[in-house]
């Protein structure tokens, strides 16, 4: 009989699956991955098997209005297509863990007040990361469940780049850098070694470049620095988050034009970056072609930031060796990286225009003093990795 893990990363209108499975004895692998988008809206199941071919493609019924809706709709159809195997462990995305969680953890009821506390430092991600891991305890009493951190790859920084630098009374009660997109910083850095050997050793800047995007420093595969800090909020411009800001403006938004603490946090996280400055769209895909001039000023920004702040990784490394490119816009838009790559040559990259355009990993000219590269990540497979290893299921994930 098959046995099946199950590993989710649930966002505020999509929950993403991956599941392994194994048979006795034998050692686990990828049997599908898939993902419900449009949770409140236009709910919607596609899945692959791991050939990559489509599986489900089914529209869900309109009742699929939240995250626990949402994992009440893949049980049934977990059940249609897998049904009577045994779910024996299941991994989740958690955006923040914290200052208590610089690892992965098995989830208790300690655990889950902790991780509750941090909801207001990741609003957009964490109570919906909480929300899958309680649906899945109701459905499914007693199943092991593991907490993967987008915080926890970045822990080991150095104090300087950790710092906050307010009063101590407030640094004690947690306020310090944390970074996040860890999972998929961590994925980069473990492939970096059979895909790039000559650049795995050395000092590496990966721009995870999605909805949200930052910038992660590597020196010898661990994180040295990265651009996002406290909350997912910092660094970059992002889909609808603003990036780098000026504190002064949060105080204006609430002393000269008299906000609540819920519509700057609305502006913060929800109404800025792209959208904000485009006026039309945070998606990428919708502003690259377009024609109006603020949606062009909304990418040049992004390019300019991005820029900006690979120079400033740059000198935390004392130079680079190399610039990895992933997530949705830095795997699949070629006009982007040849933007950040051209504003970037002064590091030493000498951009490959054709190899950038045909889809291969490596796009800079084989002489290149400091390569770039693209390399799709895969945090769920990360979080089944660090699940495998927490749960000892032998084979591991
Ligand atoms: P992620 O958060 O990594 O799933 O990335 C999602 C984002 O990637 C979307 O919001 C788009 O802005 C962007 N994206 C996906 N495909 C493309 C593409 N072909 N060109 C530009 N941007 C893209």
């Amino acid at each position: 009989m098959a046995e099946f893990a199950l590993i989710l990363n649930a966002g505020s209108s999509s929950l993403k699956f991956f599941i392994c499975k194994r048979l006795l004895g034998q050692p686990w692998e990828l049997e599908s991955r898939g993902q419900i988008d449009g949770i409140g809206t236009a709910p919607h199941l596609k899945a692959k098997d791991a050939s990559g071919s489509s599986i489900a493609d089914i529209d869900l019924p309109a009742s699929v209005q939240d995250g626990s809706n949402a994992i009440e709709a893949l049980a049934g159809w977990l059940r249609e297509n897998y049904g009577g195997s045994s779910v024996v462990a299941v991994g989740h995305r958690v955006v923040h863990g914290g200052p208590h969680f610089p690892t992965p953890v098995v989830i208790t009821p300690e655990v889950m007040d902790n991780l509750r506390r941090l909801i207001p430092l990741a609003p957009l991600h964490q109570p919906y990361n909480l929300a899958a891991i309680e649906a899945v305890a109701e459905r499914i009493p007693g199943i092991p469940q593991v907490a993967c951190f987008d915080t926890s790859f970045h822990r080991g920084q150095s104090a300087v780049a950790e710092l906050v630098p307010l009063p101590a009374h407030i640094r004690q009660a947690g306020v310090q850098r944390y970074g996040f997109h860890g999972l998929s910083y961590e994925y980069i850095a473990s492939v970096l070694p059979e895909i790039a050997p000559s650049i795995a050793p050395g000092r590496v800047i990966v721009a995870h470049l999605g909805s949200g995007a930052s910038l992660c420093a590597l020196r010898n595969g661990k994180s040295v620095d990265s651009t996002l800090g406290f909350t997912a909020l910092d660094g970059l411009c992002m889909g609808t988050r603003p990036g780098s800001l000026d504190p002064g403006v949060v105080l204006y938004l609430f002393q000269q034009l008299g906000l609540s603490a819920s519509e700057v946090e609305a502006i913060l996280y929800k109404k800025s970056g792209l959208l904000g400055i485009s006026g039309v769209s945070n998606d990428m895909r919708d502003l690259l072609p377009s024609d109006a001039p603020a949606a062009r000023i909304a990418v040049d920004y992004f390019v300019y930031q991005c820029a900006k702040h690979i120079g400033a990784l740059a000198a935390t490394l004392g130079g680079i060796d190399a610039l990895v490119f992933t997530a949705g816009i830095g795997e699949n838009s070629p006009e982007i990286r040849r933007r950040i790559c051209q504003a970037s040559a002064w590091l030493g990259i000498q951009f490959d225009a054709a190899a950038n355009e045909s889809r291969q990993a490596l796009i800079s000219t084989p002489g290149s003093p400091v390569s770039a590269w693209v390399i799709p990540t895969n945090e769920e497979i990360m979080i089944a990795r660090h699940t495998g290893r927490l749960l000892g299921l032998a084979g591991n994930l």
